[in-house]
């Protein structure tokens, strides 16, 4: 292992909170960071997801939730997510990965992140760093409606940006490829309108806060990896 990769796999990150809209590029940059910086990634839709499928109480409450592509309610998310950051593996530090999706998410975060039952985690001194993907509306319906994804090995594809080399066909494994039930084009437009109602505020939150970083987002992946990885390693925190 490299000193570089020695050292940013052994300093406190503090919370890491990705903001932009769906399909910007978030959850492909959460596993970059996370990988670097050997700290988890947090995606509270795939902590959804893993609900829905395993038919718990949270997953019953969800399922059709984000099925209409509406926003399950501030009070279960933020439940989950607490439960989430006491966790041993968050101890260093964290990549917030849809989460907070509403100024009222945001601020039970900030205080969260004040509060007693946080501080034993040695990164609670640390201030959050938030970076906003920013993403043209057209690209974001392109990335979203051509994803497709292996339901066996997880490969992400995009029919317009880099599809399969057999259509519809997993180049790992062969299996058909599956669409996410609400990437379909209605659903799309549904999560759009509900960033842009929800969400989008979360920018002047955090700007009036000091702590925003923005970063185009309509480059290639690891163009904007490289410069996500270069805020974060200049400890550029505001
Ligand atoms: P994502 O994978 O982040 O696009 O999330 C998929 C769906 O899960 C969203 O469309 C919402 O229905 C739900 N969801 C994920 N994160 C949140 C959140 N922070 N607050 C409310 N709903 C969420």
């Amino acid at each position: 292992m490299s000193q570089a990769v020695a050292d940013a796999r052994s300093c406190n990150v503090g919370p890491v909170i990705l903001l932009g809209p769906p399909g910007a590029g978030k959850g492909t940059q959460a596993k970059r960071i996370a990988e670097s910086y050997g700290v988890p990634q947090i995606s509270t839709g795939d902590i959804l997801r893993a609900n829905v499928a395993a038919g718990t109480d949270l997953g019953r409450k969800a399922k059709a939730i984000i099925e209409r592509g509406e926003l399950v309610p501030d009070s279960l998310v933020c439940d989950m997510v607490s439960a989430r950051l006491v966790e041993p593996d968050s101890a260093r530090g964290f990549i917030l990965d849809g989460f907070p999706r509403t100024v009222a998410q945001a601020e039970w975060l900030d205080s969260f992140l004040e509060s007693k039952v946080f501080e034993n985690q040695p990164c609670s001194k640390l201030r959050p760093i938030v970076i906003d993907f920013a993403v043209d509306y057209n690209s974001l319906l392109r990335r979203l409606t051509g994803r497709r994804s292996c339901p066996t090995c997880g490969r992400i594809y995009n029919v317009y940006y880099q599809p399969p080399r057999v259509d519809e066909t997993c180049d790992v494994d062969g299996t058909k490829l599956v669409t996410r039930k609400d990437d379909d084009e209605q659903v799309v437009s549904e999560r759009l309108k509900e960033y842009e109602r929800k969400t989008l505020p979360l920018i002047d939150y955090y700007r009036a806060k000091g702590r925003l970083r923005v970063i185009d987002g309509d480059r290639d992946m690891d163009a904007v990896t490289r410069d996500t990885l270069e805020l974060l390693s200049n400890g550029n925190r505001l």
